[in-house]
This record gives C-alpha cells, sequence and structure tokens, in this order.
C-alpha cells in the first residue's frame, strides 16, 4: 500500500464527476512509484494531444497537465520535452510543443529516461483508437502508442495518465476496462506501461503526479490556481476545445473551471500537510 499522503492523492483523484466508472480501474501505489522513479531521470518526454475531429483541434484535457507536469520537473533540473502529433501540433506550438513527424523512437531526445502519456490514445484490440462515444478516429491519430511498446525494449521508464479506458497506459487493466467502461471491450487500450495513474480527468492525475513530486522532493512545485486558470485560457486563445463540448472555452471534460481549481486546492494542501 502507499504511504499515508500518496493514498490520500489517491482518493482526491479518485473524484469521477463524469460518472465513467474509474474507481475500479485504479492501481493503488502506481502514483508513488510513478513520481519516485519519474525523479530520478533527468531526461523526461511527455506525449499528449487528443484531437476532436468536430472541432479539428485537440482538447484542453493533456495539454494542460503536460505543461505543468514540465514546469514542475524542469524546477526539479530535470530536461522535459513536451510532444505532439502533427494535427495537434498547429495548436499547441504556442506553448511550446514539439511534434513526431512518423512516431519513430529517433525522433526522441537522445539519453531519454522516461516518457509519460497524458490523455493520448491507446490502440484497441482491433487495432484501430476510439474516443469515448466509440467512434472510430485512427485516421486523425498518429500513432504515438506504439513508441511506449518500444520504450519497454529500451528500458525507459513508462507513465500512463487516463480518464476513459481509450488511453496509452489502459492496457494495464483491459479487463477492467471492457468490465467497467461503457464500450470499454470496444475502445479499451491495449497499450501497458511501467505504472497506470487513473483519474476522473486527465489533468487531475498529472496534477497528482506534481504533487507526489512535490512531497518526494520537499518542496511545493504545484501550480498556483490562478496560474493554472491562466494556463488554460492560453489553450484556449490558441484554439484548444473542451473535449465534450467541443467548444474553445475554458473548461475540460465538460467542468467549470470551479471543479478543477477545487481538485488542484485539495491536491496542493495535500502536498502542504506533507511538507510543510
Ligand atoms: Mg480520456
Ligand atoms: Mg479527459
Amino acid at each position: 500500500m502507499p504511504s499515508p499522503s500518496f493514498q490520500a492523492l489517491e482518493d482526491i483523484l479518485l473524484f469521477d464527476p463524469g460518472k465513467r466508472g474509474i474507481a475500479p480501474l485504479v492501481q493503488r501505489g502506481a502514483l508513488e512509484s510513478a513520481a519516485r522513479q519519474l525523479l530520478e531521470k533527468s531526461v523526461v518526454a511527455v506525449v499528449t494531444g487528443f484531437y476532436i475531429p468536430s472541432a479539428k483541434a485537440p482538447e484542453t484535457d493533456g495539454p494542460l497537465g503536460a505543461v505543468h507536469l514540465r514546469d514542475a520537473l524542469q524546477a526539479n533540473g530535470q530536461s522535459v520535452t513536451l510532444i505532439t502529433d502533427d494535427r495537434c501540433h498547429s495548436r499547441l506550438q504556442t506553448l511550446g510543443f514539439s511534434k513526431l513527424i512518423g512516431s519513430h523512437w529517433s525522433e526522441l531526445p537522445s539519453e531519454l529516461g522516461a516518457l509519460v502519456s497524458i490523455e493520448r490514445l491507446g490502440r484497441a484490440l482491433d487495432g484501430h483508437y476510439y474516443n469515448m462515444r466509440g467512434v472510430d478516429i485512427t485516421d486523425r491519430t498518429a500513432p504515438l502508442d506504439e513508441l511506449f511498446l518500444q520504450a519497454a525494449d529500451a528500458g525507459v521508464l513508462t507513465i500512463g495518465v487516463g480518464d476513459g479506458g481509450n488511453e496509452i497506459g489502459m492496457g494495464n487493466v483491459r479487463g477492467l476496462v471492457s468490465t467497467h467502461i461503457s464500450q470499454g471491450e470496444r475502445i479499451g487500450s491495449t497499450i501497458p506501461v511501467d505504472h497506470l495513474i487513473v483519474a476522473g480527468v486527465s489533468n487531475w492525475g498529472a496534477w497528482g503526479l506534481v504533487a507526489g513530486i512535490s512531497m518526494l522532493a520537499e518542496k511545493n512545485l504545484m501550480p498556483a490556481a490562478s496560474k493554472a486558470r491562466e494556463d488554460l485560457e492560453r489553450l484556449v486563445d490558441a484554439g484548444v476545445v473542451d473535449g465534450v463540448t467541443g467548444r474553445a472555452e475554458p473548461t475540460v471534460d465538460g467542468l467549470d473551471w470551479d471543479v478543477h481549481a477545487e481538485v488542484l486546492d485539495r491536491l496542493t494542501a495535500v502536498v502542504r500537510w506533507a511538507c510543510p
């Protein structure tokens, strides 16, 4: 079992206002293991970007958490590259994202120690990529999940953050996704990772990782709520949309900012309690 403070973080991440039924997927202890091992890696790449075809833009869940994870790791002296695919890149480049052209391992930074996915699709059993509604979006999703299969061969640490069952990392709990998630058998990802972090919203899982890193590094690396809100507005100004509503507005997964601010506040409170 994880330490009490990590259990407290996991409990906060279980909040499931979208009622997706994620609780059975949660792997207790994964957050602590992920944070501990990620802290040891000097070179990290974070992959994100979920393309919403109707809006021709990536969604706000993923990039926001990726930016905050990068900021925290950089403050800790680690080198971090944010990566997305060609389709998502036009809206994310102003926020410092690089794009991969061919999903090739050679495009990643050399000396890579860890590869992190936040809300990025993993292929289903039939090799296709599905959104939560069960729509096949294979022709609009670059196979960046392939990198996570190659990472295992290269001995690179992999971490996946997801909130629905179709993301990279959910291969760890594919059977549970089939049982507990709507259309889980069809959409469930087959791509495994070393450590899977499940949360009600994937950005929250990234914040949970930042909280865990903060506790282990004994310094508060959490984004202030005001900065987090500004970062979300920068994304929206760049044309990034809410993945549920499809609109370019400062919400994530159809949830108003107040909901996200409260989760951020609760995670930060655990950090402050653990390292006053
Ligand atoms: Mg998701
Ligand atoms: Mg989401």
